[in-house]
């Protein structure tokens, strides 16, 4: 199955907005606890303000949706026992569930092993290619630990609250985490699907570089030029407040720049 990763950024939640950052040293799986299959419902429900809740991404079975850039803080793990949180540690993403069940007492009830192990099995596949791919971006081995985590091992560890995700859940298709990180790093030993560079992957790829690029802050240096352009309305951002000063201009960005010297 193709990995098919899409880009919406959660640019309403308060998460988003606070903009807070990472040195990313783990990823943490959750699930999302509802028998809800669509990431964009998601995405519409935590796309507004006092959701006090957000992730990297979310986990569908035909699509993986990131929500945040990787390296800002998210707020997806609440405080441990000891008061430390995984937040300031782990990209997070939310799995979500398939249709048809109920929780009672944080016990998944009426969920069809056999109908959904098809739905289960992509979901999956797709939280392993979205882990090796992180694990390969930041340079984090899943088979260390304290590395790749669902939420309930977190709490174990003293970083995340009392949530029992994902071990609510994969077990029932007889997957524990320790087998989610050995299928990790597989994914990322290289296999066939890695070595096939598409046109697809390398615009991924591409877009991902621009990105993160736009996301280093300024050096220092260019300050004095920084507040005179912004001063002058030569330089008004993207919208967000974000100006992307390492980001590259193009073509048309510049002449929107040099026009609106022009016009002073
Ligand atoms: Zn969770």
């Amino acid at each position: 199955m193709e990995f098919n990763l899409k880009r919406h950024f959660l640019t309403e939640n308060d998460c988003y907005k606070a903009g807070r950052t990472i040195t990313p040293q783990g990823v943490m799986v959750h699930s999302t606890g509802v028998a809800q299959p669509d990431p964009e419902v998601f995405i519409r429900r935590w796309n507004k303000p006092d959701v006090d809740k957000c992730v990297h991404a979310f986990v569908g079975r035909e699509q993986v949706i990131q929500t945040l850039p990787w390296t800002t803080r998210g707020w997806h793990a609440g405080t441990g026992p000891a008061g430390r949180s995984a937040n300031n540690t782990h990209i997070s993403f939310e799995c979500c569930e398939p249709p048809g069940h109920t929780y009672q007492g944080g016990e998944m009830a009426g969920y069809n092993v056999e109908a959904n192990r098809p739905y289960f099995n992509d979901l999956y596949e797709n939280a392993v290619q979205l882990t090796a791919m992180l694990c390969r971006e930041f340079g984090l081995d899943p088979l260390e630990p304290g590395v790749v985590i669902c939420h309930a091992e977190g709490h174990s560890l003293g970083i995340a609250s009392g949530h029992s995700d994902v071990l609510q859940w994969w077990p029932k298709h007889g997957v524990t985490m320790e087998q989610f990180r050995q299928d990790v790093a597989r994914a990322m030993e290289g296999g066939d699907e890695e070595d096939t560079m598409t046109q697809e992957r390398f615009d991924q790829l591409m877009d991902n570089y621009l990105t993160r690029l736009g996301q280093l802050p300024p050096s220092g240096w260019s300050a004095p030029a920084r507040a005179w352009a912004e001063e002058q309305g030569i330089t008004t951002g993207d919208g967000d407040g974000a100006f992307r000063y390492r980001a590259f201009p193009t073509r048309e960005e510049t002449v929107q720049m040099l026009y609106q010297l022009s016009q002073k």
